[in-house]
C-alpha cells in the first residue's frame, strides 16, 4: 500500500518509514499536518499514519481538515501517540483517526493495524462498487450516470471540447425472454455490456444501464464522426455474432440513438436532461426506421 507518515521526528520517522518498507509498502514523509494536506491535494493515499504533536499544523488539525474535505477515496488514518490517555485517545478518533498506536511503535502491532486498514478498505472499494454499478451486468447504474453525465457536461462546456452521449436499446428484447426464457435474456444483457466495454476506450468512455435493455454509452472528447464509427462498430459485434446460451445461439440486434454536443452548443440547451431527452428522440427513430441502425445529430 501507498502509505503517507507524517511524523516531524527524524529519528521517529527513520524507524517507521523502516518497518514500512521491510513490510513492501510504499512510504511517502511529510514533517507536519499542513505539507501532509498538500501532498492528499495531488494524490490520495489509502493508509496515513501520522503523529499527534507536531509544528505548524497538529495530527488533530490535520484529521479534522482531511475529513472535512469531499474525497472519492478513503483514506484509513492512524494516529501516532505516546499520551496514552483514554480522553486523548478518544479525542484523536473523534477527529477523524480510524485507529491509534502509541510510540514507540511496536513493528508487530504495526502489521496487525495495517491489515485492520487492509480490510475496512477492501469493504469501502466492494460498497462502492455496489453502489455504484447495476449487478446484472456490471455497467455503471442509473444514480452513476445521473451525477457523472452532469459532470461530463460540465468539463465539456468549460474547455469547449465535444462530448458524445449514444442511447441505446435492444431490438425485439421481449421477444428474445418469450423464446428463450429470462434468464438466457440475463445472459445476453450482460453479453451486450461485455462487447460494449471491448469496444470503448477503458480510460475515458463509459456504459450505464438506463433502464431494462436500454443503455447509455458516454465518450468524451468524442466528435461526431468518432461517436458514429463507436457506435456502429457496436452494432456490428452485436448482430455480426449470436449470444451462446444454454442449448442456443440468440441473434440480436440494438438500436442506436447519438448526439453530440460541442462548442458551438448554447450553454443554457446543455443540461443532461436535453441531451438524454434529444439522444433518445433519435433511438426512436432509429427504431421507426427499421431497428438495427444509428441514427446521430450534433446538438
Ligand atoms: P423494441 O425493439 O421496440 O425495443 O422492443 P422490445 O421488445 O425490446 O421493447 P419492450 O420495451 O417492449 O420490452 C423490453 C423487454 O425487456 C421487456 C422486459 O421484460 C425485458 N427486460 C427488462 N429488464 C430485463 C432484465 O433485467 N432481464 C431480462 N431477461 N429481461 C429484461
Ligand atoms: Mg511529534
Ligand atoms: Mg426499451
Ligand atoms: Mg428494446
Amino acid at each position: 500500500m501507498k502509505i503517507l507518515v507524517v511524523e516531524d521526528d527524524l529519528f521517529s520517522q527513520t524507524v517507521l518509514k523502516d518497518a514500512l518498507e521491510r513490510g513492501g509498502h510504499t512510504v511517502v514523509l511529510a514533517g507536519n499536518g499542513r505539507d501532509a494536506l498538500e501532498l492528499c491535494e495531488q494524490e490520495h493515499f489509502p493508509v496515513i499514519i501520522t503523529d499527534w504533536v507536531m509544528p505548524e499544523m497538529d495530527g488533530l488539525v490535520f484529521c479534522r481538515a482531511l475529513r472535512a474535505k469531499p474525497s472519492e477515496d478513503y483514506s484509513f488514518i492512524l494516529l501516532l501517540t505516546s499520551l496514552d490517555k483514554k480522553n486523548e485517545l478518544i479525542a484523536g478518533l473523534e477527529a477523524g483517526a480510524d485507529e491509534y498506536l502509541v510510540k514507540p511503535v511496536h513493528e508487530v502491532e504495526l502489521t496487525a493495524r495495517l491489515k485492520v486498514a487492509r480490510r475496512i478498505l477492501d469493504l469501502e472499494t466492494s460498497l462502492k462498487q455496489l453502489a455504484l454499478h447495476d449487478q446484472l451486468t456490471g455497467a455503471y447504474n442509473r444514480g452513476y450516470l445521473d451525477r457523472q453525465l452532469s459532470k461530463e457536461i460540465q468539463r465539456s462546456w468549460r474547455y469547449g471540447h465535444p462530448l458524445s452521449v449514444v442511447m441505446c436499446d435492444i431490438d425485439h428484447f421481449k421477444a428474445v425472454n418469450d423464446r428463450f426464457g429470462h434468464q438466457a435474456g440475463d445472459l445476453v444483457l450482460k453479453e451486450f455490456v461485455a462487447r460494449i466495454n471491448r469496444s470503448i476506450r477503458f480510460e475515458n468512455d463509459w456504459v450505464a444501464r438506463y433502464g431494462g435493455e436500454e443503455f447509455v454509452i458516454v465518450l468524451p472528447e468524442t466528435p461526431p464522426a468518432g461517436c458514429q464509427l463507436v457506435a456502429e462498430r457496436i452494432r456490428n459485434i452485436i448482430a455480426g455474432t449470436a449470444v451462446p446460451v444454454p442449448g442456443a445461439a440468440v441473434e440480436v440486434t440494438v438500436s442506436f440513438g447519438a448526439i453530440t454536443i460541442e462548442n458551438t452548443t448554447r450553454i443554457e440547451e446543455m443540461t443532461m436532461d436535453a441531451i438524454l431527452g434529444k439522444a433518445d428522440e433519435c433511438l426512436y427513430r432509429a427504431k421507426e426506421t427499421g431497428r438495427n441502425r444509428v441514427v446521430a445529430v450534433q446538438f
